[in-house]
């Protein structure tokens, strides 16, 4: 399935350097492939697109994840 951030994200508009190669094979594999999988679109979802790093490529999902865990700490910490 074809991301629904697809028209606005900077990884799939050539705005962040990659390798040539791979940039196209992560297009298929995330953007027009699972989006589910893609550490971009998971920052994005669970805690806000402001939240996403300029450089976290989309096969970063366990930086993505830590960024996520990192996030809710910060917040419980505030609340608490
Ligand atoms: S799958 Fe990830 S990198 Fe691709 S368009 Fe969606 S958010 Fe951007």
């Amino acid at each position: 399935m074809t991301c629904e951030k697809l028209a606005a994200c900077p990884f799939y508009n050539d705005k962040m350097t990659v390798e040539s190669g791979i940039g196209s094979i992560y297009k298929k594999r995330y953007c027009e492939g699972n989006n589910l999988i893609c550490a971009r679109h998971k920052v994005s979802v669970e805690i806000g697109k402001e939240f996403v790093p300029e450089n976290l490529y989309p096969n970063m999902l366990e930086r993505a994840e830590e960024i996520i865990k990192e996030h809710k700490e910060n917040n419980t910490n505030k609340t608490n």
